[in-house]
């Protein structure tokens, strides 16, 4: 079948495939049979002024009936042991569409086999592709720079996992989805001339401030660097674990890319794994900074060739610590209500999260219900925080503390509640919402997806319909795991 005439939104002169091969190698894609929608992203198309719409001839496209893909090759470092060749194994690139600001590439994930697929089938289940879908706007929504989701389709194809699932396909836009690994995949192989065209190429497409400079390559190193921990401060102030933070699935743009076996914290817990498989815990809530770093001290390698000055390399890396700390205070003051920043600041955010983690309390409700704290009333602190389910003394002293510390700065309760309630969400994609939705989908029940899609679009609002999924969640859900499968 030819493609549909709605692939002509596909920008037919894609930066990206310009840069041919070695970089990205032209593949046919595996459709999936008898595709259905099962959600795309109106909001999205909207936002970004595509004049896209859910027509059969785009449930093709999103199926993966186009008539012409690339893939790119890419190495990576996987929990800190190099892994060699990677690559895009289940993503097609199809091109870009120029929405109102600037491009963006089109991804189509699990159409089938690519020379990058080693052992692997080419497709990813209804489950994953579920979790990926409604994880990237939700993110989005949070304001945590990600890939975007724009349309999960569903077939009959059956697919083995731990057990026989159904296949799926997400269609999903990003500037950019270059990747540590991609850097790294040709300096491992000395292939210098190949790194210094595909750093070319990202000054040019996505840092184009660093054409002019005299020493392009550390300073896109340094941006790098600053881009990835800023995000990860951003990852902590809302809770999410990312699961599998290889250098293959760190982004060149630092945008939150391939969610695997992430998840939203419930309770504090500073170990927090969200992959089960991540038996170590490397990447479990706490290390993910360090995690961070040494992803970027990998790539730091591969720029090594380039630049001559290895202190120059070293103190860029070193930054990270820095612009991490920065972010994460400032994140954390705002979360707390607080304009002006204060030496102790570091040591009030660490000691209120020291208390979550022992009690095991609810992250996000935490927070949400600490908005609407009264200065002035302290008795009203039990039954503001009663949805915890924790006695109001436990916060005692530490509350005493963020009163003085609010009342120093002459914080007004008028001005303070409504900004920490545009801060500190309402809703995030707890496991168990994901869960549920899942099992419905797997019944052909698709309100769920639809439902959260809708709240998670606007986490910082209320939504009383919806309230019980801003409550603690049931407890059940903590048993559920997540794995690498996907
Ligand atoms: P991940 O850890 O999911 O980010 O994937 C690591 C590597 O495995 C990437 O090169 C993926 O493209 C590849 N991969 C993961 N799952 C599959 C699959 N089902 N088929 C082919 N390649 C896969
Ligand atoms: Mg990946």
């Amino acid at each position: 079948m030819n493609a549909p005439s709605e692939t002509l939104f596909l920008h037919p002169e894609t930066p990206f495939l310009k840069l041919s091969q070695p970089f990205v190698e032209q593949v046919k894609t595996h459709p999936l049979p008898e595709p259905y929608w099962i959600s795309w992203n109106s909001h999205l198309a909207k936002s970004l002024h595509l004049s896209l719409e859910a027509t059969p001839a785009w449930l093709n496209v999103c199926a993966g009936r186009v008539n012409q893909a690339w893939c790119s090759v890419y190495s990576g470092h996987q929990f800190g042991v190099w892994a060699g060749q990677l690559g895009d194994g289940r993503a097609h690139l199809l091109g870009s569409v120029n929405t109102i600001d600037q491009a963006l590439e089109i991804q189509i994930k699990g159409a089938g086999l690519t020379p990058f697929s080693r052992m692997g089938d080419g497709r990813a289940v209804l489950r994953s592709s579920i979790r990926e879908y409604l994880a990237s706007e939700a993110m989005a929504a949070l304001q945590i720079p990600t890939t975007r989701a724009l349309a999960l389709v569903g077939s009959t194809l059956p697919v083995q996992r731990e057990r026989w699932e159904s296949a799926a396909i997400v269609t999903r836009l990003a500037p950019s989805f270059i990747r540590f690994g991609h850097i790294e995949h040709f300096a491992h192989r000395g292939d210098i001339a190949h790194v210094v065209t595909l750093l070319d190429y990202i000054i040019e497409q996505h840092y184009p401030q660093l054409l002019e400079s005299d020493t392009p390559y550390i300073d896109l190193f340094e941006q790098m660097v600053s881009h990835t921990a800023r995000l990860i401060a951003q990852w902590q102030a809302v809770g999410f674990c990312h699961g599998v933070m290889n250098t293959d699935n760190m982004s060149v743009l630092g945008i939150t890319l391939d969610y695997g076996p992430y998840g939203f914290l419930d309770h504090f817990d500073w170990q927090h794994r969200c992959n089960h498989t991540d038996h170590q815990g490397r990447y479990a809530y706490i290390n993910q900074p360090h995690a961070a770093y040494w992803n970027c001290a990998a790539l730091a390698s591969a720029f090594w060739p380039l630049i001559a000055d290895e202190n120059l390399l070293s103190d860029r890396l070193e930054r990270f610590h820095e612009r991490y700390q920065w972010s994460y205070l400032q994140l954390f003051r705002k979360k707390l209500g607080l304009q002006q920043a204060k030496a102790d600041d570091s040591a009030l955010i660490q000691d209120l999260l020291d208390l979550l983690h022992q009690h095991r309390v609810d992250f996000t409700l935490f927070f949400r219900l600490l908005s609407d704290l009264s200065l002035t009333d302290s008795a009203r602190d039990a039954t503001l925080l009663a949805p915890l389910d924790r006695s109001v003394s436990l916060f005692n002293l530490w509350l005493q503390r963020y009163r003085q510390r609010l009342i120093e700065e002459e914080s007004q309760d008028s001005a303070r509640h409504p900004l920490m309630r545009r801060t500190n969400p309402r809703f995030v994609l707890r496991n168990y919402l994901a869960q549920e939705a899942i099992d419905k989908a797997t019944q052909g029940d698709f309100s769920m997806i639809k439902s959260l899609q809708e709240v998670l679009h606007s986490p910082f609002d209320e939504h009383p319909e919806f309230s019980s999924w801003a409550e603690l969640p049931p407890a059940w859900s903590s048993s559920i795991s997540v794995s690498c499968s996907s």
